[in-house]
């Protein structure tokens, strides 16, 4: 069958386009491989009406929600190519080598993040070692904080991080100029010179090169994204450089540069949330939607 639209990616964002598409009767089809960027987090915080609801509870809730309309259909899996035969037709491939056909695609594929290899940082990853501030710093109750610089938007981090609590930089490879030295130590930020190892204990201890130990109610970093899908690749969307990696060009109507496919969510953002997932998804949906009926133009 020829959906109106695929897809790819059946989280806070791709569920939120689906949502739009399905209440104007569409045929829509969504695939989902099951690996949201927050599934290692026990709550989540920020998106209104379900602050501190566990991130797999409020999906859970929103697909039960869209699969109610008839003309949703969902299957579980990797989509792995996508191409353009015709326009405005569009053949998803999928892992176990099925293929999907839909007039118009949406890609809510996310991003996967990747730690930077510090023993017992990626068991903490989501519990005491976190991202963003504004979703975990909050519970971290003013202690003792730290940051761990890990990409190029470390210093940004530092900056913000005190905010939340007191606050300790572990530089590792980085290299900060007087500039930043002093905007630092403006901000009360101490700068610890000593390699960190490990990280051990309930929450985050950071275990360091002489044998002394930094005790932390928590740790945040911002790690590399890469895409968690090749599927923009294949389609040859035109991509945004950002301070912690690649993500979509898109438009204010979240179309990206190939006519037809829109994206949404942390995929398209340097930097995203739950609430902002699923205003671009709504916004995907409603412009997607419009497309139908306007022709791509
Ligand atoms: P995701 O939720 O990452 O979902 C992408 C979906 O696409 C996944 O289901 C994935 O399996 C699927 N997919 C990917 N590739 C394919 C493919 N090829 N085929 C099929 N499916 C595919 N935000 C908040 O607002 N509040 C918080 O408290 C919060 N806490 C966080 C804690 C941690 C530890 C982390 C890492 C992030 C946190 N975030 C939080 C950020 C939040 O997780 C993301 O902004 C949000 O999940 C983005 O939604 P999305 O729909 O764009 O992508
Ligand atoms: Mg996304």
């Amino acid at each position: 069958m020829l959906h109106d639209a695929i897809i790819i990616g059946g989280s806070y964002a791709g569920m939120a386009a689906a949502l739009q598409l399905a209440r104007a009767r569409r045929h829509v089809l969504v695939i989902d491989a099951g690996q949201r960027r927050n599934r290692f987090a026990a709550h989540s915080h920020g998106f209104l009406t379900q602050d501190g609801e566990p991130p797999g509870a409020i999906a859970e809730r929103a697909r039960a929600q869209l699969l109610a309309y008839p003309s949703v259909a969902w299957r579980e899996g990797k989509a792995v190519a996508a191409a353009q035969p015709v326009p405005g037709r569009f053949a998803v491939a999928l892992e176990d080598g099925a293929l999907h056909e839909a007039r118009r695609l949406v890609l809510a594929t996310g991003v996967t993040d990747l730690l930077p290899e510090l023993p017992g940082l990626a068991e903490r990853w989501g519990r005491s070692v976190f991202l963003c501030p504004y979703c975990d710093g909050y519970e971290l109750a003013q202690g003792p904080l730290g940051v761990l610089a890990s990409s190029p938007s470390w210093f940004h981090q530092a900056m913000l991080i005190p905010e939340w609590g007191p606050t300790t930089l572990f530089l590792q490879d980085q290299a900060a100029d007087e500039a930043q030295r002093a905007a630092l130590a403006a901000r009360g930020v101490r700068i610890e010179p000593r390699r960190v190892l490990a990280v051990t204990g309930a929450r985050a201890a950071m275990q360091l090169e002489d044998g002394e130990s930094i005790a932390l109610a928590g740790l945040f970093l911002q790690p590399r994204i890469a895409f968690a899908s090749p599927v923009a690749e294949s389609l040859g969307c035109a991509m945004e450089e950002g301070p912690m990696g690649r993500y979509l060009r898109t438009d204010p109507r979240r179309a990206t540069s190939i006519p037809g496919v829109f994206a949404a969510g942390d995929v398209a953002r340097g930097a995203g949330s739950v609430s902002l997932a699923v205003g671009d998804g709504a916004m995907a949906g409603a412009a997607l939607h419009q497309s139908l009926v306007f022709g791509l133009g």
